[in-house]
């Protein structure tokens, strides 16, 4: 499994292909530090979204290349755990100027094998980054706690230690930003990781974890696995993986969530969302319009704070003829044009899923302010597009309202008060994030209080925290208790441990005594 490889041709491989045809690259394995060809005979198309063009093929890694990579993990932590966090931490700080040098190279195949727009895209390695950023604090990060003397001579302190061979499962709308939401965070505590990018588009993570080895991580700290659901409960199985960290839809958070705690591992489980936006009529109009146009429709409504729901106080009628201006100006183009708004979402199946619930909707009682669905990009007619569309007259009892639409859609309720607006968002089973649009401190305070959503945006339509704090979605949106980066992450990838000790020049005799000790 484990032959060395020249540099530049180290991620793809095109061995296995006919001389005669031009064949799409095979993403590799990496495994012990190794960028290896998978023996796997099966695997996936990864497709470009905007041209329907093969941009590479990604194997269904094999059990037993799964167990070297286990293998190959449990081995790197023996020497990586007792390598000082300052060395860890210095890694990470080469990682993010290599991220930075290779920003644009990045962003681009994101863009292909994604579809967002180059702009988008960059944000979508620069909030990783950040992360990578957070993770050079690490000594700081993970100090334990002191208390001198709790008793005769004792002193009580507490560490956090790795935990050791940790998993990571992403989805495929951030290639970027979600993988170094977890490896670096995992790595720099001490941990050695798995990785196994969503199968949509692994270039990016093939491309970070390249940066990860130049930035000085050793062999086997990080590794790559391939795949979908067979990969996936191989990770929730294996016994030396002790924890995993996973973003993606309910179906498949859920299932991980239960499977891996089944075998005592720790998961935190970042799952999907119906993020509402509450309009006060008092609302600043202009930057409420442009933050429902920009969170709605930006990255074609393929983010997790996508806000997909915006219920107005007093009702939309006020605000619908402006909404669909603003909508109306939006440029729908592959995202490597310049000047594109939003781009094509991920699949065929995707946007045969959208449409379905925008007809759904229609025929249940819902009023097309605008209609994307028959939207025709010149020169990218097999695109996946789907142009932004307005949604009125939404109510509850609606699919395309229970169900999350992750496309450019844009649904719009109304309520006769905020209390009333409150308690539709707070019914909804999804609790991401939601925000509200007020010039009022007292409706502000109010929503602040009483909505139940992880993350809460006050005249801010994606209040996704910096990481610092912490990704803190909730209700069906998050399965754990300890959500990802910030404090909460460091204190996922650790386990702490308390240390009891007594020092004295002449150690007490207090003869036996089977009672519980107490301090007195
Ligand atoms: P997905 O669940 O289809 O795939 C995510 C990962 O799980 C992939 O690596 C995939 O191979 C694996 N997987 C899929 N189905 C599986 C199954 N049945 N068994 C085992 N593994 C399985 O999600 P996606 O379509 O890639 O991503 C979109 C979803 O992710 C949306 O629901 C979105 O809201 C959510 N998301 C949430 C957050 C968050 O932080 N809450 C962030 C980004 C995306």
């Amino acid at each position: 499994l484990t032959i060395s490889l020249r540099r530049g041709a180290r991620l793809l491989s095109t061995a296995a292909e006919p001389i005669y045809r031009s064949p799409p690259p095979r993403v590799r394995n990496l495994i012990g530090g190794e960028f290896v060809e998978s023996r796997s005979t099966e695997s996936i198309d990864v497709v470009n979204p905007a041209t329907q063009e093969i941009v590479s093929r990604v194997p269904l890694t094999t059990d037993e290349e799964f167990k070297a990579a286990v293998c190959a993990a449990k081995g790197a932590f023996r020497k990586w755990r007792t390598t000082p966090v300052t060395a860890r931490q210095r890694v990470m700080l080469k990682l993010q100027e290599l991220i930075r040098r290779d920003m644009d190279k990045l962003a681009l195949n994101i863009t292909t094998e994604q579809g967002k727009t180059l702009r988008d895209a960059q944000g979508d390695v620069f909030r990783g980054l950040e992360v990578v950023e957070h993770a050079c604090g690490m000594a700081t990060l993970q100090m334990g706690e002191y208390v001198s003397n709790v008793s005769n001579s004792i002193d009580t302190f507490s560490i956090r230690e790795p935990l050791g061979v940790c998993a990571g499962i992403c989805p495929f709308n951030f290639p970027a930003m979600i993988p170094l939401w977890m490896f670096p965070m995992a790595v720099t505590c001490g941990n050695t990781f798995i990785l196994k990018p969503s199968e949509k588009d692994p270039g990016a993570a093939m491309m970070l974890a390249e940066l990860a080895m130049e930035a000085g991580l050793p062999s086997g700290v990080l590794n790559i696995v391939h795949g979908t659901n067979n990969i996936v409960n191989n990770i929730c199985d294996d016994d030396d993986i002790r924890a995993i960290s996973f973003v993606g839809s309910n179906t498949a958070g859920m299932h991980i969530y239960a499977r891996a705690a089944a075998k005592g591992k720790r998961v935190q489980s970042n799952m999907g969302a119906k993020n509402h936006a509450i309009i006060m009529p008092d609302a600043n109009a202009q930057t409420t319009l442009n933050s429902l146009v920009a969170a709605g429709f930006g990255a074609a409504g393929q983010r997790c704070m996508a806000l997909s729901t915006a219920v107005f106080v007093g009702g939309s009628g006020a605000w619908e003829d402006e909404l669909l201006k603003h909508a109306e100006e939006l440029k729908v183009n592959a995202g490597v044009e310049t000047s594109t708004d939003l781009g094509p979402v991920i699949s065929k199946q995707a946007k045969a899923r959208i449409c379905k619930l925008i007809q759904d909707g229609i025929e249940s009682g819902a009023r097309a302010v605008l209609d994307g669905r028959n939207i025709v990009v010149p020169g990218y007619e097999n695109g996946n597009f789907v142009g932004p569309t307005i949604l009125a007259d939404v109510t509850a009892d609606m699919e395309c309202y229970k169900e999350e639409i992750f496309g450019p859609v844009l649904l719009c309720m109304q309520a006769e008060s905020l209390d009333e607006a409150i308690s539709i968002v707070n019914i909804n089973k999804y609790g991401n994030g939601a925000s509200i649009f007020t010039t009022s401190g007292v409706a502000a305070r109010k929503f602040q209080n009483e909505i139940e959503a992880g993350q809460v945006g006050i005249n801010v339509p994606i209040p996704v925290p910096l990481p610092f704090f912490s990704f803190t979605g909730s209700k069906a949106s998050f399965a754990g208790d300890l959500n990802f980066y910030g404090k909460a992450g460091v204190h996922f990838y650790t386990q702490l441990k308390t240390v009891t000790q007594q020092w004295k020049d002449e150690l007490p005799d207090q003869g036996v005594s089977l009672a519980m000790p107490t301090s007195h």
